[in-house]
C-alpha cells in the first residue's frame, strides 16, 4: 500500500518561495570594506532579483534547462541570487574555485561545459587569460566594478549584471522539475588528486538544508545571523546560503575581505551569532585578536571543519572569547554535512571535551560503516580503525561525467553496493562518535604500523610556541615510511623558540616513542590548498626535492 500523502517535489524554488515570503524581511549583508557602508538586501528583494536574473539568462542569453552556468564570485548577495535563480529555472549552478591554478580552472569549466560565467569584476584578471581556452563559454556577465578592458578580444558576449537585471519582471514562473534534477555542480578542491565533480540534486539540497538548520548541526534560527567565511565555491559554503532560506537566518557575507583584520572588524560591527570556516581562518583570527582585541562576543557558535580542528584552537576560542566551537566533518561528496560534534546530553563541561574534539556523530540522514583492509566491516568499538564509508540522500552516488559523458563510479570511491568510500581512516565509538586519524593517503605506514599524522599535528599545535604543524610521511629504508614534522614557530629566532629536541620531548609525553618524528623542519608557513587546508602533497614534493632538511 502506498501512503496517501502528496508527492511534492523538493525543489530549490520552494525554498526560495518560502524564504522570500515567510522570511521576507530577513537580510543579506555584504561587507564592502572599511570605505563604504555594507550592502543590505532583504530576502524579498533577493527573490525579486533572482527572478530578474532568471529572465535575463533565459530570454537574453538563451540559457535553457540543464545548461550549466558558472560563477567565479566571492561570498556576496549577487552570488546568493545566482544560487537560487539558476537551479530554480532548471539550469545548473557551477561554483568555480577562484583559487585553483589556471589549468585546473580551465579543465573544470570545460569538463562541466559551462555556457555562461558570472564573474565578479575584481576577478576579471583571473578569468580573461582563460577565455581563449574555453570553447563552450558564450556569455560573460560581469558583477560589480572591474576592468572590462581585460576582456577585449574575447569571442564571448560581455554583459553588465545590473544592466541585465534592470527592468525585468520581479516574478518568475519557476518550472516544476523532477526533484532529482541536477541543481548545483561542485568539484573537489583536488587536495589528493584531480578534481571530481559532484552534481547535487534539488532533493539533496533541500534535505541537506533541513539538516543544516537542526540544533545538532548549525542550529540556524530566525534570531541568528550566520557568517559563512567558507567560500561559496567550497561545497556551497557548507550549505548555509540555501539553509537560511528555510529559517530566515540573516546572512553576513565577507565578499573578498577574508583577512583576519577585516573579519574581526565585520564581526564587531555586524554582530553575527554563527560563523563557519576551515581551521586556518580561525587560527588567523585568534592571532589577530590577541594583537588587536575586538568585541566578538556576539558569536555564540562557530562551525569548524574541512580539516581536523586542533583541540587547542577550540579551547582557545572558548576560554579567551567565550565562543563555542562545533567541529564538523564532511566532504564535497557529502554536501558536506557528514558529522557534527555535539556531545551527548547530561555531561559536565570537562566530560564533554573528548566528544567535542572528535569529528562527531552522524545525523539521521547519513549512515556509516568502517571497512577493514580485507573488505570486512569493523565493529564500532572505539579502537578498530578502517576506511569510513557512508550512504544517505545527500551523499554522492557517482561523479559527474563531463560534457556528454555518463556518471563515473570509480571502484576506489564507490563500493559495489553503492556506498561512498571517503578515503578517510578512523574509529567509531560504541555510542557512534567518529574520530578520524587520517586521510588514507596521509597516514604514515611505519613498519606495518600506522601513525596518525593528525594526532601528531594536534599535539604539536598545543605547544605554546607552535602556530602550525604539518606531519607527512617520508620514505625510510628500514621502516618504509617515517614522520617528518614541519613546524611554524611563533616569534623570530629568539631564545624562547624550542629546539626540535624539546618539541620531541613534549610529544614524547603524549604519544608512544616509536611514533615520534625523527625528521624536523622549520617553515615560515605550512603550504595551503585552494580552500585553506594544509597541502601535504606540496610538503612531500619539497622533501623529495631536497628542500626540507
Ligand atoms: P578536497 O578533497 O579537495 O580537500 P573536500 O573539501 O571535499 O575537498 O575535502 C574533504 C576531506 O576533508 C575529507 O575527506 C577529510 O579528509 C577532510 N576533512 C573534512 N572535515 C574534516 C574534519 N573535521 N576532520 C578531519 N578531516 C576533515
Amino acid at each position: 500500500m502506498l501512503g496517501t500523502m502528496q508527492d511534492v517535489p523538493l525543489l530549490v524554488s520552494r525554498m526560495l518561495r518560502h524564504g522570500t515570503t515567510i522570511h521576507a524581511r530577513s537580510r543579506i549583508t555584504t561587507w564592502t570594506g572599511d570605505a563604504a557602508a555594507p550592502r543590505r538586501r532583504t530576502f524579498a528583494e533577493t527573490g525579486s532579483r533572482s527572478a530578474q536574473l532568471a529572465h535575463a539568462l533565459r530570454d537574453d542569453l538563451g540559457v535553457g534547462r540543464a545548461d550549466v552556468v558558472g560563477t567565479l564570485m566571492w561570498n556576496n548577495a549577487e552570488h546568493v541570487e545566482a544560487y537560487f535563480a539558476i537551479p530554480a529555472m532548471g539550469s545548473v549552478l557551477h561554483t568555480l574555485n577562484l583559487r585553483l591554478p589556471p589549468d585546473q580552472l580551465t579543465w573544470i569549466i570545460n569538463h562541466a561545459a559551462d555556457r555562461v560565467i558570472l564573474v565578479n569584476g575584481t576577478l576579471l584578471p583571473l578569468l580573461a587569460p582563460l577565455l581563449p581556452h574555453l570553447p563552450h563559454v558564450s556569455h560573460i556577465v560581469v558583477v560589480g566594478p572591474g576592468d572590462i578592458a581585460a576582456l577585449a578580444g574575447t569571442r564571448a558576449a560581455v554583459h553588465d549584471y545590473e544592466a541585465l537585471l534592470e527592468g525585468r519582471p520581479t516574478d518568475y514562473d519557476w518550472p516544476d522539475l523532477d526533484e532529482r534534477t541536477a541543481a548545483a555542480l561542485c568539484y573537489t578542491s583536488g587536495t589528493t588528486g584531480d578534481p571530481k565533480g559532484t552534481a547535487y540534486s534539488h532533493r539533496s539540497i533541500y534535505l541537506h538544508s533541513m539538516q543544516a538548520c537542526m540544533a545538532e548541526s548549525m542550529s540556524l534560527t530566525e534570531a541568528d545571523t550566520s557568517m559563512p567565511v567558507v567560500p561559496m565555491f567550497h561545497v556551497n559554503s557548507w550549505g548555509i546560503p540555501h539553509a537560511v532560506f528555510l529559517t530566515g537566518t540573516g546572512l553576513l557575507l565577507p565578499d573578498r575581505f577574508l583577512q583576519p583584520a577585516p573579519l574581526a572588524e565585520m564581526i564587531a560591527a555586524e554582530r553575527p551569532t554563527h560563523a563557519a570556516a576551515v581551521p586556518t581562518i580561525w587560527q588567523g583570527l585568534l592571532a589577530e585578536l590577541a594583537e588587536r582585541p575586538r568585541d566578538i562576543s556576539s558569536l555564540a557558535r562557530v562551525t569548524i571543519g574541512g580539516s581536523a580542528c586542533p583541540p587547542a584552537l577550540m579551547r582557545a576560542f572558548e576560554e579567551r572569547h567565550g565562543v563555542r566551537v562545533l567541529h564538523a566533518w564532511g566532504m564535497t561528496e557529502t554536501s558536506p554535512l557528514g558529522t557534527t560534534s555535539l556531545p551527548p546530553a547530561g555531561l559536565t563541561p570537562e566530560e564533554e571535551w573528548p566528544y567535542r574534539v572528535s569529528q562527531g556523530r552522524f545525523p539521521a540522514g547519513v549512515e556509516a560503516r568502517l571497512a577493514g583492509p580485507d573488505g570486512s566491516f569493523l565493529p564500532w568499538d572505539g579502537s578498530s580503525a578502517g576506511e569510513l564509508e557512508v550512504t544517505g540522500p545527500w551523499v554522492a552516488a557517482a561523479y559527474h561525467g563531463g560534457a556528454d559523458g555518463e556518471p563515473q563510479r570509480p571502484a576506489d570511491r564507490f563500493s559495489p553496493d553503492g556506498w561512498l568510500r571517503t578515503g578517510d581512516v578512523g574509529v567509531i565509538s560504541p555510542d557512534g562518535y567518529l574520530t578520524l586519524t587520517d586521510r588514507a593517503k596521509d597516514v604514515i605506514k611505519s613498519g606495518g604500523e600506522w601513525i596518525s599524522s593528525v594526532a601528531l599535528e594536534n599535539h604539536l599545535m598545543a605547544h605554546p610556541a607552535v602556530t602550525e604543524a604539518a606531519v607527512v610521511a617520508v620514505p625510510d629504508e628500514r621502516w618504509g615510511e617515517r614522520p617528518l614534522a614541519a613546524v611554524v614557530l611563533a616569534g623570530e629566532g629568539g631564545a624562547e623558540c624550542p629546539t626540535y629536541r624539546e618539541l620531541c620531548d613534549f610529544l614524547g609525553e603524549r604519544v608512544e616513542r616509536w611514533q615520534l618524528p625523527e625528521h624536523w623542519t622549520r617553515v615560515e608557513a605550512v603550504p595551503k590548498t585552494s580552500v585553506g587546508k594544509f597541502d601535504k602533497k606540496v610538503l612531500r614534493a619539497r622533501y623529495a626535492q631536497g628542500e626540507l632538511d
